[in-house]
């Protein structure tokens, strides 16, 4: 079908296709835009880090599709793909709902570019990313005068399982770094902040940032295993490695601050 779709150009509803981020998790973290996009939807392609609560935005008319990629499930991004396109020119408005921003390690821009090979019109919006919303949610600010004067996304996980060189590049700045997908790789991540002397450094673990299942754990950059370990943290998770950090957990910082006083008094 996907070859001779020539003749069904004409059709009305005109078949298209919306990219949607739904947010980080907290289902009253979607934009008013994805929500005008959900209701005006024939067909919903949603992926397993959405708030399912979000269909209830959809007709009753709406076609509601489960096609996330939890381990042990096989959609295939091909399939996905496919589908995004047989369901257009069938039924009209696909949406297709992404956890986070959908051009944050969500793959937004290939579903996009075959929908636009089969003459599909497509439209985009964005969402807020875990990346972001991660750390702010566990009161962790990205930036602090004279602390951090950036951020840096990254992947812990590369396609092909190999560990991101964008980390190393992070290490030499002061930059606070960000991990997405990182979980298996703690012990690789660590040493190689042992490696670049940042082992030290004020780091943190959010999981579920945003739903009711948030959990943050905190500790340093050379330890991440451990600081998993304690606080019993799994995927999804984004990792934050900076001195920002120590803004979170007042009662830490203010440690911290106290020995840093009192040896510079003693000294
Ligand atoms: N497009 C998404 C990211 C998809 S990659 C976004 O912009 O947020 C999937 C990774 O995102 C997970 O492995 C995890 O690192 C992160 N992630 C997504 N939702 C999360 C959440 N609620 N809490 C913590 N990490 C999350």
């Amino acid at each position: 079908m996907l070859q001779n779709f020539e003749h069904l150009k004409n059709l009305e509803p005109k078949p298209r296709l919306t990219v949607v981020g739904a947010g980080p998790g907290d289902p009253e973290l979607i934009t008013l835009k994805a929500v005008k996009a959900l209701e005006s939807a024939n067909v919903v392609l949603y992926d397993a880090l959405v708030d399912e609560s979000l269909l209830s935005f959809c007709s009753i008319t709406c076609e509601k599709i489960y096609v996330g990629k939890k381990p042990g499930e096989s959609h295939s991004q091909e399939l996905i793909n496919k589908l995004i396109v047989e369901k257009a020119f069938a039924l009209g408005h696909v949406v297709r709902l992404k956890g986070g921003d959908p051009f944050v390690f969500g793959r937004g821009q290939e579903e996009i570019d075959f929908a636009n090979q089969y003459g599909l019109i497509t439209d985009y919006v964005p969402g807020i990313s875990s990346s972001i919303a991660a750390p702010s949610a566990a009161k962790i600010p990205l930036t602090v005068r004279g602390v951090s004067d950036g951020f840096w996304v990254m992947t812990g996980t590369k396609s092909d399982g190999s560990l991101s060189s964008d980390l190393q590049l992070g290490l030499q700045s002061n930059a606070t770094l960000i991990i997405l997908m990182g979980m298996g790789q703690l012990e690789a991540i660590s040493k190689i902040c042992q490696a670049f002397g940042k082992g030290e450094v004020a780091a943190a673990i959010v999981q579920s940032a945003t739903t009711t299942k948030q959990k943050t754990g905190f500790g340093y950059a050379g330890e991440l295993d451990l600081i998993a370990q304690k606080n019993d943290l799994r995927s999804p998770a984004v990792i934050v490695i900076g001195e920002v950090v120590r803004y979170a957990d007042k009662q830490w910082w203010e440690t911290v601050q106290k020995s840093i006083n009192n040896y510079d008094k003693e000294n």
